[in-house]
């Protein structure tokens, strides 16, 4: 990358610890695990690293993100679209087979693309994430070995899961091509590790990267606050789902819902400055707003992409069909409105920027174009 800034975990706490803009990616301590340990669902090192520039600072999307730098090293060109980032083509699709489409949150396109790499041999890993064993919806980031191990992760949760942390573990088991899924931070920090130009850690191992869609995760205590004042208990959620402008908790008992504007109380701090729905630069991302029930949106962005998801329809995995303009706009306007929040929240933290000598507070920068 033409843009590189030098830092250490020194830096990376003040600026991005202590900042509150850290958003539990495990890009830090996924590759290095000799000083950084989490607590608190934060980076901490336990003895000092006396390192003048580190992995950690180099990997995190929340150090520096040269956006469209990256898009045109990932893509060969910038976005057209604002708000959707840099694509091919926007479809709908769902998995054929109806034991993946049930075990999967939405059109089990996500799930049924991993089984196919690995069944055809392509990957011998997909690092996901998983539902701990010990704890309630707790989410682990997972090396899933099998179909039966992707399937085990299958479906949402809704708080964060440091996947880069599988990923590190995938590439030190000497996995040798493997697929990732993630949020849209931990395909920033999965492109941050493959375009590093001062570190190699074996990023090029990596050879899909899913993106999934995402507005917000839920901070786990207050999420669990929440739960309480609804009267569930974490031990009984079945599944739970985000759509028509309402949060789903399904139990035994049924369905319990919230109005989604109710649990943004909920969220993450680190997620009110991420400028990225639609995981802009993954090799395909997959959500659920737009489609109908049962299927998926799915936005093809990189020549790796388009491939995936020509075999896997070639093969009969997946069927898919074009998604109508209408439907795409709802996309569209989804990214719009968490980006059109968030980078207020940017601009707000951000105070006056420098551009050579010019010394300007971003919101006032129209003011003198
Ligand atoms: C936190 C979060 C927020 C989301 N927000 C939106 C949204 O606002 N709008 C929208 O249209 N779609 C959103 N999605 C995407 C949507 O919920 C589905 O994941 C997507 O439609 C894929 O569906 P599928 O049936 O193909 O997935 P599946 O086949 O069920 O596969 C889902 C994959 O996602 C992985 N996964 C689950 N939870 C996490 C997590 N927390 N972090 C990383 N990986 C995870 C699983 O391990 C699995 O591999 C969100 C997903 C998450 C996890």
């Amino acid at each position: 990358m033409r843009y590189a800034e030098e830092g250490n975990i020194d830096d990376l706490e003040s600026r991005v610890v202590y900042n509150n803009l850290c958003c539990y990616c495990g890009a830090c301590g996924g590759f290095c695990t000799e000083y950084i340990r989490y607590e608190n669902e934060l980076p901490k090192t336990e003895e000092k690293c006396f390192e003048i520039h580190g992995a950690c600072f180099d990997f995190c999307p929340r150090t520096f993100l040269p956006v469209l730098e990256m898009e045109k090293e990932l893509f060969g060109g910038v976005r057209s679209d604002k708000d959707l980032g840099y694509f091919t083509e926007i479809i709908t699709a769902r998995a054929t087979d109806a034991a993946i489409a049930e075990k999967g949150q939405d059109g089990g396109v996500v799930s049924a693309l991993l089984i196919y790499l690995m069944e055809k041999g392509e990957i011998d890993a997909a690092c996901i994430s998983r539902n701990s064993e010990t704890e309630a919806w707790k989410p682990e980031p997972f090396v899933a070995r099998s179909k039966e191990d992707i399937l085990a992760g299958a479906g949402s949760n809704y708080e964060q899961c440091p996947t880069l942390i599988g990923v590190g573990n995938a590439i030190s088991d000497g996995c040798e091509s493997i697929a990732m899924v993630g949020l849209p931070c931990h395909v920033q920090a999965m492109r941050k590790i493959q375009l590093s130009n001062f570190f190699d850690v074996g990023g090029s191992k990596v050879k899909y990267v899913i993106g999934l869609f995402c507005t917000e995760t839920f901070d786990r205590a207050l999420l669990h606050a929440k739960l309480d004042e609804l009267g569930v208990k974490i031990e009984d959620v079945k599944k739970f789902d985000i759509g028509e402008g309402k949060f789903k908790i399904y139990t035994d008992g049924g369905e319990i819902t919230e109005k989604i504007a109710a649990m943004k109380s909920c969220m993450r701090e680190g997620c009110k400055v991420c400028y990225d729905f639609a995981a802009e630069l993954a090799d395909i991302s997959v959500g659920s707003i737009g489609a109908e029930a049962g299927w998926n949106s799915v936005i093809i962005r990189s020549e790796t992409g388009k491939k995936l998801i020509e075999d896997a329809k070639a093969a009969g995995v997946i069927e898919t069909k074009p998604l109508a303009d209408e439907k795409v706009e709802l996309v569209r306007k989804l990214a719009s409105r968490k980006k059109t929040g968030n980078l207020k929240n940017i601009m707000d933290a951000a105070g006056a920027v420098r551009i050579l000598n010019l010394a300007v507070d971003p919101t006032e920068m129209n003011i003198l174009l």
